[in-house]
């Protein structure tokens, strides 16, 4: 490590920034935002003076002329910003401060100068800083961007919770590292992750019961953790909300399903359970309410659970059921969206779900056959101006076709079955509800699928936009 990394405390210190341009304008008004003494030599007289600064008295042409700088003391001052747009003039304010013993910031000029400004990422009271040395200023601030996004706004919320308890539960709890224990579980239990929902009132509250909880005697102590039900959505890692990842990535254990991707699934903590509870058709790897059980029994032991579900967990998904068990037995819990499968293979395969010439509504169907027999409500599907999605419709595909047609919707109405949607191996099948049937026998097709019905598929021919990594050609036929 070349560079000693450190947070200045400037209040009320003196600190000089040389320039009038956008850059020196850059670094008073942050040096004023930390309660920094401005000082400025201007560089430029005929520039606007900067707000909140006192301006040396000096004159530019001094230095213009014979290359004189200012006769001032550069140790008054704490920091040096040589900000100006001359860089000579930067430089020889470097020299000086380097004889003064002063540290001193010289713009574009990582390798003179004697500190350098890291990207930040600001939480306040929370601050991360990055920097790469001057290296690659571009992948810190790249970094920077990425952490922006992680780590919600809500951050600074947290943190000001904690400051302002910090004295109480030191009263409370006044062995040192007990109370360490107590905090670094209270953040990272779901309060952590409450603190992005909640509002104040509510986040205080819940550090009172913790408190309270911590203090009763240990054998009433009962912990309880939380249940996450998280959609993970169709396939591709980056289309999981925020909330899911951070979730995910606090996970003690994760129960999940045949549908989740192995690449979601490596998001987790490496020290986190995976707990495979899914279902292929005919072949139930755990009966649904084992799955209940199952999530109950790990959040009562005290643990972060996460229930990851393929889309969304309450489209077809008996997401409803699992969460009525856990609150059937007082089991904390939260629900997080994820994006259907309809949604995710509609836009990868550019078919809008709705459009003003060819779709006013839009439905969502499971195909899945009961008894052989696949209970519709055909009547209602029969409408023209009404996008149908089926999920679970690869078995049923040809009695489905047929029952449309049969119920009077047109036998040209444009139909696809996207398989593998949004993935490297995202394909689309597309064809009419008459010819789409031979289409699919002919085709070696690999679930999952999802078929879409209606005059909108035909807006693919223009809208289709997604070059999958490992498909071929989709499949046509007219
Ligand atoms: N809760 C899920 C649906 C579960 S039912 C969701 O909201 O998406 C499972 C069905 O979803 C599959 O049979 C298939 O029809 C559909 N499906 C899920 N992911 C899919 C994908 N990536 N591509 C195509 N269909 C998918």
């Amino acid at each position: 490590m070349q560079l000693y990394p450190v947070f200045l405390s400037l209040n009320k210190r003196h600190c000089l920034v040389v320039g009038t341009g956008k850059m020196a304008t850059r670094r008073a008004s942050a040096l004023n935002k930390s309660g920094a003494i401005v000082s400025l030599l201007m560089d430029d007289p005929s520039a606007a003076a900067l707000p909140q600064t006192r301006i040396i008295d000096w004159s530019v042409e001094q230095w213009t002329d014979n290359k004189t700088l200012p006769s001032i003391d550069l140790s008054n001052y704490w920091l040096v910003f040589a900000a100006s747009d001359n860089a000579t003039l930067n430089e020889a304010i470097a020299r000086e401060c380097e004889i003064a013993n002063v540290f001193c910031h010289i713009e574009k000029n990582a390798k003179t100068s004697s500190f350098l400004l890291p990207a930040i990422v600001d939480r306040s009271p929370l601050l991360i800083a990055i920097s790469s040395g001057g290296a690659a200023p571009t992948l810190a601030r790249t970094l920077k961007t990425r952490l922006e996004s992680l780590i919600p706004s809500a951050y600074a919320g947290l943190a000001q919770l904690v400051a302002s308890n910090h004295l109480r539960v030191k009263e409370s709890i006044p062995g040192a590292s007990e109370r360490a224990a107590f905090w670094h579980r209270l953040l990272s239990s779901p309060l952590g992750e409450l603190s992005f929902s909640l509002n104040e009132k509510s986040l205080q509250r819940s550090l009172d019961e913790e408190l309270a909880q911590h203090q009763q005697p240990k054998a009433e102590n009962t912990v309880t953790g939380t249940v996450s039900l998280i959609g993970a959505g169709p396939g591709a890692p980056d289309l999981l909300t925020f909330k899911a990842l951070r979730l995910i990535q606090s996970a003690d254990v994760i129960v999940h399903d045949r549908l989740v991707s192995p690449a979601i699934l490596d998001l987790r903590r490496d020290d986190a359970e995976l707990i495979y509870a899914g279902k292929a058709m005919a072949n139930h790897a755990m009966p649904q309410h084992s799955i209940n059980q199952l999530l109950v029994d790990l959040a009562k032991k005290g643990q972060h659970v996460v229930r990851l579900k393929g889309g969304d967990p309450f489209i077809f998904g008996r997401g409803g059921e699992e969460i009525e068990t856990l609150a059937d037995q007082s089991v904390p819990f939260q629900v997080v969206p994820g994006i259907t499968a309809a949604s995710g293979c509609a836009a990868f395969s550019g078919i809008p779900l709705t459009h003003r010439d060819h779709a006013q509504s839009c439905v969502f169907v499971t195909g899945h056959l009961k008894n052989d027999t696949i209970n519709l409500d055909w009547e209602n599907l029969r409408d023209p101006n009404q996008t149908i999605v089926v999920y679970m419709g690869l078995t049923g595909l040809a009695r489905i076709c047929e029952k449309l047609i049969e119920n009077g919707r047109d036998e040209n109405t444009p139909a696809a079955l996207v398989e593998r949607g949004t993935t490297p191996d995202h394909k689309v099948h597309s064809a009419t509800l008459s010819t789409l049937p031979s289409l699919i026998e002919k085709s070696d097709v690999i679930a999952p699928t999802l078929l879409i019905i209606g005059g909108v598929v035909s807006l693919r021919e223009k809208l289709d936009w997604f070059e999958p990594l490992n498909a071929e050609n989709s499949t046509e036929t007219g």
